[in-house]
């Protein structure tokens, strides 16, 4: 996904591999990315671009005339099985390869507004009848919608503008009186009975629970930092020779506090599922649902009413206003790229992004550091050690009180600050160095590739003149004029992505209603590039946690931070959640470095046993496994030695039953589901220990089960014991064990336990408010299902449905 498919990682490998020896070595050898990137493009060949054409060209990613028809069917089957948020989804694909200003685009908005109905969406479905009605909306079919229309003002409690299109209906109706009144007569009830509701609501003064979060919400940085945008005034910005940059407490910082809150320079949503179509015509149109058709491609909003690209059926947005702001910034260069950049991979995408938005910042100093790199092969870019050196000597010359032994910071502007911006992207750390030269030349053909097809179509276009109705922009980057300049630049990005790009997460709940909770999972939504959050290092015991929320992302302290401490976050491999051994191999191979964090070293030296969530037990005695190739509980009564082969091996027997459960769960085979999990659950607490993470994970599945049939006590049970392994593992104020405690708050909540949902809430909330911070999805559900609560009358009979 991040670097280009396997058919073209594999020819530029096994180019690599046919050339001779010495331009092997050149390659190998040569010190600056231009170098690099010169010597590699010069070896691309016009059958290697027809090769990527071709594969590019597997992808559909432009508007196919006969796929709205097919989505309208499917999407109307789906409506019928009331399942509508599928429904809508298959709409929007059927809109998405829709002309402007077609029938076959109104009709998908159109139906799609009915789903959106269905789904309690009012304010959406009213924006998808406008939309129905400006592409061409069928006049015969009119009233339908005008229905529709009220009744969703009916249901916003907007009854004067419901009135209106009554009385627009009426006299339409009596214009046309062929058409059926009997609709239009409910409806008029159900005015009637909304706005006796309407008045109850008025009579009532609403209790608000905000006042709770009043001490959180004051944590919105209120002290912006001086010298680094988007940061909290309590941390600095320090260098040092062997460390680079790093970020420092200047205060001691609470639990919770926010410290860096940074929209991403770049983000690139990450197409999701999107296999080529392999020239089988039965797949040719894909009917399944992917982050793609699930979140705006400019801001990742998530919505089920995107508005689609006019040029391409793979770019959607949440409005009007992104999908024209994508335009304008860099989609209209994008645009007809669309099979090239998946073929490429989002590496790739990112860094033709990051030089399209180039072009809206003053990008001179850069571009002439590159040209001087590729025309004066004496100054090589600001790269690790050389960076302070050279920049320290850049500023010599300029500044006027002579010497300046001062290190300038790479990244910052001439008054030291650093911001969210192009230099300072483009000072991250490519690594040059520690990259294969396999990789380097795979990076460097396809990004020669990618500019050589875009001077093309750039010629092309400059040819044939504006043809399309739609305003086009320059389709060359300014950093394109000199296409070497622009190579190096995308190769330099391509390379800093391994060790800087940031996986912008979500937690996402399955589209299927059947599970109520808990499938609920951690994804990777989008790929983007956070200067400011690029500057923290990594622990693999962080006193830091970083959350989403769209392109923002927000860094709060997750620990109490003394003031002096360095700010540290997680890149991945966190000790909760792999071995020491895995995660400095992680870090090795991706990252380029070996952790020395207080976790690694306590493990390295072996002064803490293995983790106890991997921990086997005893299977008479029940007492914690000990030992390397063989392990024994230590108690003579008990047998022989067992080889920790053998346990690993039935551990994975057991892990593929599992697995096989879930599928069921998936499915809906609920009961079989459950048997399968508890056979599992006896199986694992005869061998494995009490805490260990897949006896966790068994216990969450089966309580994700009985919710599932509304077997709400059974389910809570389950959830306390899933929380007793998350605790373990992950600690007691970890993300994690939040998310578990909004687990079992919902369940409880579903299951009317008042009082320990309250309790349970309250828990949930405390941990989730100094990771995730007030706004997040979470924090909003919970504080809903609190008020809800708080309004419940002293003694509930139960749910009233
Ligand atoms: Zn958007
Ligand atoms: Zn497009
Ligand atoms: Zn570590
Ligand atoms: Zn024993």
């Amino acid at each position: 996904m991040d670097l280009p498919v396997d058919e073209w990682k594999s020819y530029l490998l096994q180019k690599w591999s046919l050339l001779p020896k010495s331009i092997q070595i050149t390659i190998s050898t040569a010190e600056t990315l231009s170098d690099i990137f010169l010597h590699s493009s010069s070896l691309l060949q016009p059958e290697d671009e027809m090769f990527l054409k071709r594969l590019s060209r597997g992808y559909l990613v432009e508007k196919d005339p006969n796929a709205p028809i097919f989505y309208r069917e499917e999407g109307n089957k789906k409506f019928q099985e009331k399942n509508y948020m599928e429904a809508a989804v298959l709409y929007s694909k059927g809109a998405a390869h829709s002309r402007p200003n077609s029938e076959d685009l109104s009709l998908c908005y159109a139906n799609r507004s009915a789903a959106l109905f269905h789904l309690g969406q009012y304010e959406t479905c009213l924006e998808d009848i406008i939309r129905a009605q400006m592409h061409g909306y069928p006049e015969r079919l009119q009233p339908k919608v005008l229905l529709r229309k009220a009744e969703c003002l009916v249901a916003l409690g907007r009854l004067q503008e419901a009135s209106q299109t009554i009385s627009d209906l009426e006299s339409d109706f009596t214009a046309k009186p062929t058409l059926e009144a009997s609709p239009f007569q409910i409806l008029q009830r159900n005015l009637h009975h909304l706005k006796m509701k309407v008045k109850e609501k008025e009579n009532c003064l609403e209790t608000s629970p905000q006042t709770l979060y009043k001490a959180f919400e004051d944590l919105d940085l209120r002290e912006e930092n001086e010298l680094i945008s988007r940061a909290s005034s309590s941390i600095s910005l320090c260098t040092d020779p062997l460390k680079g940059r790093y970020l420092v407490a200047t205060k001691d910082i609470l639990p919770g506090e926010l410290l860096v809150k940074e929209d991403a320079f770049v983000s690139v949503l990450n197409p999701g599922e999107m296999p080529p179509l392999h020239h089988s015509l039965k797949n040719k149109w894909d009917a399944r649902v992917s982050n793609g058709d699930l979140y705006c491609h400019r801001c990742l909003k998530h919505t089920l009413a995107t508005v689609p690209c006019h040029g391409c059926s793979y770019a959607k947005y949440c409005s009007q206003e992104c999908k024209q702001q994508a335009w304008e910034l860099y989609h209209s260069t994008e645009c007809s790229l669309g099979g090239l950049l998946l073929t490429l991979g989002v590496f790739c995408h990112v860094a033709l992004r990051l030089t399209l938005l180039a072009r809206f910042e003053d990008v001179g100093e850069v571009i002439r550091k590159l040209h001087d790199e590729i025309c004066n092969k004496d100054i090589c870019l600001p790269e690790s050690k050389n960076l302070v050196k050279i920049l320290s000597y850049d500023q010599e010359e300029t500044e006027e009180h002579g010497k300046i032994m001062e290190t300038h910071v790479p990244g910052c502007d001439i008054k030291g600050k650093y911001e969210n911006n192009y230099n300072a992207v483009f000072n991250l750390l490519p690594h040059t160095e520690n990259h294969s030269p396999e990789h380097k030349f795979l990076c460097a053909l396809s990004v020669s590739a990618l500019c050589r097809h875009l001077e093309t179509t750039t010629s092309q276009a400059l040819a044939t003149g504006p043809q399309s109705s739609e305003p086009r922009a320059a389709v060359t980057p300014e950093l394109c004029a000199d296409l070497n300049i622009w190579g190096v630049a995308m190769l330099r990005h391509i390379l800093q992505l391994q060790c800087n790009a940031q996986a912008i997460t979500v937690m996402q709940h399955t589209v299927s209603k059947e599970s109520v909770i808990a499938d609920s999972r951690q994804v990777r939504l989008a790929t983007g590039i956070f200067p400011v959050v690029s500057l923290l290092n990594h622990s693999c015991s962080p006193n830091t946690s970083v959350s989403f929320s769209r392109t923002v992302a927000t860094v709060r302290a997750a620990r109490r931070i003394e003031k002096g401490q360095e700010i540290l976050h997680c890149y991945g491999p966190h000790e909760s959640r792999m071995g020491v051994a895995e995660r400095q191999w992680k870090l090795g191979s991706q990252y380029f470095f070996h952790c020395s964090c207080p976790a690694c070293h306590a493990e390295e030296l072996g002064t803490v046993a293995g983790p106890r969530w991997q921990a086997f037990c005893c299977c008479r005695c029940r007492a914690l496994m000990q030992g390397g190739d063989m392990l024994s509980c230590g108690s003579r009564s008990c047998a022989e030695p067992v080889r920790r082969d053998h346990l690993v091996s039935r551990l994975r027997d057991l892990q593929q039953q599992v697995e096989m459960s879930r599928r069921l769960l998936r499915n809906g085979k609920l009961e079989r589901a459950i048997q399968l999990l508890l056979g599992c659950q006896q199986d694992a607490e005869s061998f494995l220990w009490a805490e260990h993470a897949v006896l966790g994970e068994i216990e969450d599945d089966l309580a994700q089960a009985y919710a599932a049939l509304g077997d709400w006590q059974t389910s809570a049970t389950h959830l306390r014991k899933s929380l007793q392994a998350v605790e373990a593992r992950h600690g007691p104020s970890s993300v994690e064990m939040g998310r578990e405690l909004f687990k079992l708050a919902q369940v409880l909540f579903n299951g009317f336990a008042i009082a320990e949902a309250r309790d349970t809430i309250q828990r949930a909330e405390e941990v989730l408010l100094v990771h995730c911070g007030p706004c997040s999805d979470e924090i909003q559900e919970l504080q809903k299902m609190r008020s809800y609560l708080l309004d419940l009358p002293p003694l509930p009979v139960g749910p009233s449905e």
